[in-house]
């Protein structure tokens, strides 16, 4: 005899996990999450974490406004690890100082103590006074925002968990790989996983880079591919470092830019970035190497020492990790285009902790009402309004790709 739910959530990564918090927070269904490791098992466990401005596009930048309230709201309530280091943005010669506001900064900063946009300029000398690891050449001056930070991951999807079992109407199952997928006339009946089959009345695809491998269990193309990313770090409590912001330097490792962000005791973390697809890193996720390539510790280290002064630090490697991206860089939050009781929530393109809470919402929104739109003025403090229509899986095959420009 199958068992059965209301809703099916492939994967328990942040997206997952908070889909399925938020489905059962909103509606009296009942919801069945499937992962096929433990918590926080894959490109979940393996984030930065860090929660800063996503400022590409109206949509990342609206997604970010949700993500950040959240984070706000658990870290007052729950155990997530959050520190609010900030988040430095650094101005080298060649740039204008100091920095005009945003047109991001004009639209959605309510001008409040606590928004993700507020900010402190710091000339030259009280930059450096107050990083004085920074080498001072070239340097103008910087722009602190002062309330982003970064979280622990495993506690983050750890809450979620938590919440979702708390309703009562949430049930979880790790380890138990969803091996199949079932269909009858356009909609999904079943899932088949290790441990059964599973009658379902919809199911959301949050399978992060697997995205596209749970998509084909259910004949469906979804364009949507794997990312190899590598994070190395240095001990820089060897030069009496801590708590420094997240950052970067004007010059890339390896042609590819790297962020650079303090970590509880004292290292440094150093990762690399893709904002959109890149084929020279395509994997498959199933079978990735999770250790640095050979040459990465000491290629950063080349550059960020030309930046950074740490004498006696030294670079290691860290993991390397996959995450789902997309040609436009946008993700995919959406009704399938062929099942019509099946969603998408994938391809994060590397900004899946802080967008996590606007996914979920939205994806909420999707499943239990049909609609796409998500009220923003409570936050903003104007008419502001999230709608996720233009990021369906269609829009790759109809040549209509999204834009980084504000709109
Ligand atoms: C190195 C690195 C640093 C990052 N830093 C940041 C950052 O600082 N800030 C930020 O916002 N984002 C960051 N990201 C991106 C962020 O981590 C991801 O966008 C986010 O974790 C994606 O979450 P997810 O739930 O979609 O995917 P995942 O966490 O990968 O979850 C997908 C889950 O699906 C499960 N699954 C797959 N196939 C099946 C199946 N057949 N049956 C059942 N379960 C299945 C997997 O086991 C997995 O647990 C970073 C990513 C990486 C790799």
């Amino acid at each position: 005899m199958p068992q059965s739910a209301d809703i099916a959530v492939i994967g328990g990564g942040i997206i997952g996990m908070s889909c399925a918090y938020e489905l059962a927070r909103q509606s009296s269904a009942r919801v069945v999450l499937f992962d096929k490791t433990m918590m926080a098992g894959s490109t979940s466990g393996g984030s930065a974490g860090v929660i800063c401005l996503h400022d590409m596009g109206t949509i990342y930048a609206q997604l970010t406004l949700l993500g950040f309230e959240r984070v706000r709201q658990f870290a007052r309530q729950h155990e997530i690890g959050f520190q609010p280091w900030g988040t430095l943005d650094i101005c080298y010669e060649g740039r204008a100082w100091p920095p005009e506001p945003t047109a991001y900064t004009r639209r959605f900063d309510n001008g409040q103590a606590d928004s993700i946009y507020a900010r402190e300029q710091l000339d030259r000398p009280a930059l450096l006074e107050r990083f004085p690891w920074i080498r001072p050449e070239r340097v103008l001056g910087g722009v602190l925002y002062t309330n982003q930070g970064y979280i622990d991951p495993y506690k983050l999807v750890d809450t979620y968990e938590r919440l979702a079992l708390e309703t009562s109407r949430v049930d979880i199952q790790h380890a138990t790989p969803v091996l199949q997928i079932r269909q009858h006339d356009n909609r999904i009946t079943s899932l088949v996983t290790r441990r059964g089959e599973w009658q379902v009345g919809q199911v959301i695809n949050a399978g992060g880079p697997w995205g596209a491998k749970i998509a084909a269990l259910a004949g469906v193309d979804l364009p949507l591919t794997p990312n190899r990313i590598q994070v190395c770090m240095a001990t820089a409590f060897d030069d009496g470092l801590s708590a420094a912001p997240l950052t970067g330097v004007p010059e890339a490792v390896d042609g590819e830019g790297v962020w650079c962000r303090g970590e509880l005791g004292g290292t440094l973390l150093f990762g690399q970035h893709h904002n959109t697809t890149q084929q020279s890193s395509l994997v498959d996720p199933d079978y990735v190497n999770r250790v640095n390539d050979s040459g990465y510790p000491a290629a950063v280290e080349a550059v960020y020492s030309r930046y950074w002064n740490l004498p006696k630090s030294v670079y290691l490697n860290g993991w390397c990790c996959v995450y789902g991206t997309t040609e436009d860089g946008f993700p995919i939050i959406a009704r399938d285009t062929q099942l019509e009781n099946f969603y998408h929530a994938v391809g994060m393109n590397g900004h899946g902790m802080t967008c996590h809470a606007g996914v979920a919402l939205a994806t909420a929104e999707l499943v239990l009402r049909g609609g796409s739109v998500i009220d923003l003025a409570p936050i903003t403090g104007h008419d502001e309004r999230l709608d996720i229509a233009p990021l369906d899986a269609g829009r790759f095959a109809r040549g209509e790709l999204l834009s980084f420009d504000l709109r």
